[in-house]
C-alpha cells in the first residue's frame, strides 16, 4: 500500500545520506524516524524524531518498527538480526535478501557472477598458505579486503606480485577476508538505479569515479564513456533489481578495462556516486529512493545538465563558492583525516 500523506519513514542509521533522504521525504510530506547507535549523527538535527540506541536493542527497535510505515536503512552493514526484529512489525525496503549479499562480498560476488556479470577473480581466504596459493594464478596486484563491513577503502591491503606483507597477514588472520585480482583499469564509473513497485526501472547517466586510497573524490556526468558500455550498465542494472525484487535506488559501481566491465560492487542504498543528481536532475536519487519505498511511481531520471560532483574530505567546508556550484554540509561536528563533510555540485558546460 502506497503511503500518504504525514506517514512515517524510519531510517536505519543517521549519516549524511539519511539527512538527504529526510530532506526528501519532508519534501514529499512524509514524516521520518532516525535510528542510529551515535549520538552525533548528523540526521538526528532534522529528522522528526530520532532514537539513539544499538541496533541490538529490540525494545528499541520494536517501539521504531511500529512507529514507521515503512523502514529503510541509509548504509549495508546493519545487522540482519536488527531487520529480523523489524519484519513482523514493518515491512523492510530494499528487502533482507539484497541487504544480506550486499553486505558481504563472498555472497555478493557469487551473485553477481551467477548472473553472468563479470567481477574481478577472487577467493576466500584465512590462510598465508591460501593468499599464496591465489597470488601464483595471477601475474597482478592482488587486494585484500575485509568480506564484511568495509566501507570508503577500509579494511583493504593490496599486495604486490610474490611480496606478501605483514598487514596482509594480519587481516587475513583476525577478519574474515577475500582477494582479488587488481584491475588495471582505464577509469571507474558508477550507475544509479531504481526500482520501483510496480517493478519498472529507471537509470540515471553513468557517472566518472575517481578514488584515492579507497575514498571517492569526485562525480563527473557525462561520463563520456561509450553508448554501449552505458547501455550495458544499465542493462546489468536492471537484471540485478528484478532477480532481486528490489525495491529503492542501488548504486552499482565498474571497473572499465580492456576486457569490458567488470562490477566491483553494488550497495543497496543511495550512493555518494549519486550526489550529482541533487543539481542534475528533476528528481534527485534520494527523492527517487523515496518515492521507490512509498509505493508511489519513479520520477524522471533526465539529466539536465553536467556535472562534476566533489567530496569535502576531512577538511572545513569552504565559503569560497563560485555562482554555478552548489555546496552540501553534513553538519559534522569533528573533522577527521579521509571524513566525508560535505559536497559540492559544480556545474559545467
Ligand atoms: P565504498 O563502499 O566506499 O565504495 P569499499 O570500501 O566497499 O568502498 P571498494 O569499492 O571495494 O571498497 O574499493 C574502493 C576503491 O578501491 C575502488 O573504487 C577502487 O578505486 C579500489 N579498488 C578496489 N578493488 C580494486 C581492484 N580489484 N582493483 C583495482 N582497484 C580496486
Ligand atoms: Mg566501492
Amino acid at each position: 500500500m502506497a503511503l500518504k500523506q504525514g506517514d512515517k519513514i524510519g531510517i536505519l542509521g543517521g549519516g549524511q545520506l539519511a539527512q538527504l533522504l529526510i530532506k526528501a521525504a519532508n519534501k514529499l510530506g512524509l514524516k521520518t524516524l532516525v535510528f542510529d547507535p551515535n549520538e552525533d549523527s548528523p540526521a538526528f538535527n532534522i529528522a522528526t524524531e530520532f532514537i539513539c540506541e544499538p541496533f541490538s536493542n529490540q525494545k528499541a527497535l520494536e517501539s521504531f518498527s511500529k512507529k514507521s510505515d515503512i523502514v529503510t536503512y541509509e548504509f549495508e552493514n546493519i545487522p540482519l538480526a536488527t531487520i529480523d526484529i523489524i519484519t513482523p512489525h514493518c515491512k523492510v525496503s530494499p528487502n533482507r535478501e539484497a541487504l544480506k549479499i550486499g553486505q558481504n562480498r563472498l555472497l555478493e560476488k557469487a551473485f553477481i557472477n551467477q548472473l553472468g556479470i563479470n567481477t574481478a577473480r577472487y577467493s576466500q581466504i584465512s590462510s598465508k598458505k591460501e593468499l599464496l596459493e591465489f597470488c601464483k594464478l595471477t601475474a597482478s596486484k592482488s587486494i585484500i579486503k575485509t568480506t564484511t563491513s568495509g566501507y570508503d577503502g577500509k579494511g583493504q591491503v593490496v599486495i604486490e606480485p610474490g611480496k606478501i606483507n605483514t598487514a596482509a597477514i594480519e587481516i587475513i588472520e583476525n577478519t574474515e577476508c577475500i582477494v582479488e585480482e587488481f584491475q588495471e583499469f582505464h577509469s571507474e564509473a558508477s550507475i544509479i538505479a531504481s526500482r520501483g513497485e510496480s517493478g519498472s526501472v529507471l537509470t540515471y547517466d553513468s557517472g566518472a569515479n575517481l578514488h584515492k586510497d579507497g575514498i571517492l573524490i569526485n562525480t563527473t556526468v557525462p561520463s563520456k564513456l561509450p553508448k554501449e558500455l552505458e547501455i550495458e550498465m544499465a542493462l546489468i542494472a536492471g537484471k540485478i533489481l528484478n532477480n532481486l525484487d528490489y525495491i529503492g535506488v542501488m548504486g552499482i559501481e565498474f571497473f572499465v578495462t580492456s576486457q569490458g566491465l567488470i562490477l566491483n560492487e553494488f550497495a543497496p542504498r543511495v550512493h555518494n556516486s549519486g550526489h550529482w543528481t541533487l543539481d542534475g536532475c528533476l528528481i534527485n536519487q534520494f527523492e527517487q529512493h523515496i518515492r521507490a519505498i512509498s509505493g508511489w511511481p519513479l520520477g524522471s531520471t533526465n539529466r539536465h545538465s553536467n556535472i562534476v560532483m566533489t567530496n569535502i574530505i576531512g577538511e572545513k567546508i569552504t565559503t569560497d563558492i563560485k555562482e554555478n556550484q552548489s555546496i552540501y554540509s553534513y553538519g559534522k561536528k569533528e573533522i577527521r583525516a579521509g571524513r566525508k563533510m560535505g559536497h559540492i555540485n559544480t556545474i559545467h558546460e
